[in-house]
């Protein structure tokens, strides 16, 4: 059986992964002429851990990052507003890892083998006949397989080609992302700070490295400020508590990443016939919860494990997506729920907030991580 998946993002290359495992020769197929990931980190959560375990590369993810511990939540001036102590979350989750974004692509690219994954191929659209799906990409290339998953991101030709539903909604606020190397070995725990329409958030990926990101509410679209990014960072950053100020200071004005947050409303139904979708070309959610491409693995897992050993194609994508599509649905909501308390600008609205969560107790709190982290595909 040969799969096409086409975009090399965290979800197709593990696409890739899980499907050679499980005895399909699946190709990916990604438009770009080089693979890039971008210069940010990312966190690895217990959940997709779980899934990566399944598929033989959880221990290279670990050996390529940090695991991490602990976090707690901050006001603006870093004063404790709830805390998750790290045993407490290793008791009942386990660890998750933390990494840069080219380790983490790297490592999956070494679980390929050579060939897997070819360049600089666009696609465009895809044909279905009755014994198997063609792909077409610019230049008028055409790929036949027996499936084909679209894991081409929040801006999905596939999806487009599917169900036509036109643009993802905006979230209502941009994020920035950067790396800080500190130059001191300093690690610590990580932390999100919560302002009034901005939030600021802290990973240390060791050895004085760290890994940040930044929202503000803004309109769509909305221009960096001619000052450029990190001295607008500064101008809005600058007074909060340390090191924020710092690792602002240490990271490189080229590096720094800005994007609009988007996600969509779920759909009950991610594909037909012999093509499917995964990870934000299906579900694209807000990052409040660090959950993308955690619930892109998920998919990718649960796909090759439905595409194992089923003759019927169709039926095995189907069952995919229904495993799936209520999961992936709950995690977009939840981001969106918690992106709009994150958000907030109301000065008695923002303290309400901090008061909620400095409340909670902890046996609430890890209830409430339960169905995220604690899930096993
Ligand atoms: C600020 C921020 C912080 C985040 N932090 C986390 C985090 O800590 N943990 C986490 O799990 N998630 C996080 N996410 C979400 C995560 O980045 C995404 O959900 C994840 O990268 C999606 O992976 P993907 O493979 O589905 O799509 P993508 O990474 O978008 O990959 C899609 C690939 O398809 C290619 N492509 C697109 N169109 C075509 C085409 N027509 N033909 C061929 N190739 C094509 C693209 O070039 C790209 O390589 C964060 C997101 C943001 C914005």
């Amino acid at each position: 059986m040969r799969a096409i998946v086409v975009g090399a993002g965290i979800g197709g290359l593990t696409a890739a992964i899980a499907l050679r495992k499980a005895g399909v020769e699946a190709v990916v197929f990604e438009k770009a002429p080089e693979l890039r990931e971008i210069g940010a980190g990312i966190s690895v959560w217990t959940n997709a851990m779980k899934a990566l375990d399944k598929i033989g590369v959880a221990d290279a993810v670990r050996a390529a990052g940090r695991q991490e511990i602990g976090g707690t939540v901050r006001s603006w001036s870093g004063k404790r507003i709830a805390e998750v102590p790290a045993e407490a979350l290793e008791k009942r989750f386990g660890l998750n890892v933390v990494l840069t974004r080219p380790k983490l692509q790297e490592t999956l690219l070494a679980a390929l083998p050579d060939g897997a994954v070819r360049l600089d191929a666009q696609c465009v659209g895809f044909r279905q006949e009755g014994s198997g799906v063609t792909a077409l990409f610019s230049g008028g290339h055409e790929e036949r397989g027996d499936l084909l998953v679209g894991a081409d991101g929040l801006h999905s030709v596939v999806r487009e080609r599917l169900f036509g539903d036109g643009r993802p909604r905006y979230a209502g606020f941009t994020a920035w992302r950067g790396l800080a190397d500190l130059g001191d070995g300093r690690e610590g725990d990580g932390f999100e700070a919560w302002g009034r329409g901005n939030i600021f958030g802290l990973v240390s990926l060791g050895g004085g490295r760290f890994y940040w990101y930044a929202t503000k509410n803004a309109p769509e679209g909305q221009r960096d400020a001619p000052e450029g990014r990190k001295a607008e960072l500064m101008r809005r950053f600058g007074g909060w508590h340390e090191p924020i100020p710092t690792i602002i200071e240490a990271t490189e004005e080229a590096a720094i990443l800005r994007n609009d947050v988007y996600d969509r409303e779920p759909l009950k139904r991610w594909g037909r016939g012999r093509v499917t979708l995964l990870g934000d070309a299906a579900h694209p959610m807000t990052p409040n919860l660090g959950q993308g491409a955690c619930q892109a693995i998920e998919d990718a897992v649960a796909l090759a494990e439905h595409v194992s050993g089923e003759a019927d194609v169709a039926k095995a994508l189907r069952r995919y997506e229904e495993r799936r599509a209520e999961r992936a649905a709950s995690v977009v909501r939840r981001s969106r729920l918690l992106g709009r308390a994150a958000q907030l600008e109301n000065p008695l609205l923002c303290a309400l907030r901090n008061a909620v969560a400095g409340a909670m107790p902890l046996r609430l709190q890890l209830r409430q991580l339960d169905p995220v982290l604690g899930y096993e595909a």
